[in-house]
């Protein structure tokens, strides 16, 4: 446990482990990455949970992450496997460019450490694919080393404790000079969960449940009566607007034509539907027929489809036509073999706007 005597030993911690701990033994969800008590963690299983739960939540990853590891088992696993089958196990998670940070990591895991997870942080640190955050996060509850990940929870929570006035992003040193006293030598993976499980449960954005907090005393946050104003915001940046047509075309088998995403930017090397450009003004009648895939009769699928990415929303309209006869290249695939395309979610969207994805309205099929 942490040391009390902090003047002597070093800093001192800005809360108390010992309260941290004893509700985290209490409040600890069941996760399926996370070991039970006395149990020990799977490095691999950690470091895939990581990576998923970077921009998708707890609820999201929860149903996907069983399967995926069902999957890849191993890093030697996933290194073996082809970029698509990566992607097409990623479907659903979002932030693809991860799935391919993943992908990389567990190669270079095969290639540099024999397939097996290393337990230190500069290898950790050493491998593609893996922040700061991921490595410090692994070793710790993994391996028990003594780090202490800042994420963006626990930004957020220890920003409140310490009443940081600066957005998170410029005060990166500050946060984890504040998480680093808190590095406890016999618990350490346990003290990293403990603080993330706080942001997720307790600290939360708008309304922290401060009346609950193990870390309340300790809290300047709460003791000015307004934690919610720590730590302080980034500027808002204003989102992109962007328009595009895409294009749904049938040959006589009911097979769909789709082509796969360029290697780089975003949504990189999934498969997407035929579309015009997606620009900064609705694409007029010119560059539609210029950017649909045939020359055909194309009708307008009623409704626009608005999607949104972190940094822009997506305005979508559905054009739709049936061939009889000569097909343009590309991958074509009947509904019934959806599934093992490697689709982002817009286009799974905009299949279930046009009704043809095989479990329209429920479920993704996988
Ligand atoms: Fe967050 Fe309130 Fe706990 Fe402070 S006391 S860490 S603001 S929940």
């Amino acid at each position: 446990m942490n040391t009390e005597a902090g003047a002597e030993e070093g800093p001192r911690p800005v809360a108390s482990v010992i309260a941290l701990l004893t509700w985290y033994d209490k409040a600890r969800r069941k996760l399926p990455w996370r070991a039970l008590p006395g149990e020990a963690a799977d490095p691999w299983a950690v470091l895939v949970s990581e990576i998923m739960l970077q921009q998708t939540t707890v609820a999201t990853v929860r149903s996907r992450f069983t399967p995926f590891l069902q999957r890849f088992p191993t890093p030697s696993a996933l290194a073996a496997a082809s970029m698509d089958e990566v992607l097409h196990a990623w479907q659903g998670l979002g932030y693809y460019r991860r799935a391919r940070a993943l992908k990389a990591c567990a190669e270079a895991v095969v290639a540099i450490h024999g397939g097996v997870v290393p337990g230190d942080l500069p290898a950790l640190l050493d491998l593609p694919g893996l922040g700061p955050y991921t490595a410090r996060a692994v070793a710790a509850i993994a391996f028990n080393r003594m780090a202490v990940p800042v994420d963006a929870n626990v930004a957020r929570v220890l920003g409140r404790v310490i009443a940081l006035e600066l957005p998170p992003a410029r005060a990166a040193r500050t946060l984890q000079a504040a998480a680093d006293t808190l590095a406890d030598p016999i618990r350490p993976g346990d003290v990293a969960q403990a603080l993330m499980e706080l942001g997720a449960l307790v600290c939360s954005p708008k309304v922290p449940s401060c009346l609950i907090c193990p870390l309340q005393s300790d809290c300047r946050g709460f003791a000015s009566g307004e934690p919610e104003r720590y730590p302080g915001r980034p500027e808002v940046k204003e989102r992109g607007a962007r328009f595009a047509v895409m294009f749904l075309l049938e040959d006589p088998n009911g097979a769909f034509l789709f082509r796969q995403r360029p290697a780089t930017g975003l949504l990189a090397g999934m498969i997407e539907l035929p579309s015009t450009p997606w620009q900064a003004e609705p694409p007029d009648a010119p560059q539609v027929r210029d950017a649909a895939p045939i020359d055909a009769a194309w009708q307008e699928v009623p409704g626009e489809i608005l999607h949104q990415f972190t940094h822009l929303d997506l305005s979508m309209r559905l054009m739709r036509a049936r061939i009889t006869a000569s097909s343009p290249p590309g991958i074509w695939m009947p509904p019934e073999g959806f599934s093992t395309l490697a689709l982002p979610t817009l286009t799974v969207r905009l299949l279930r706007h046009a009704g043809i994805w095989p479990e329209a309205g429920s479920k993704r099929s996988r």
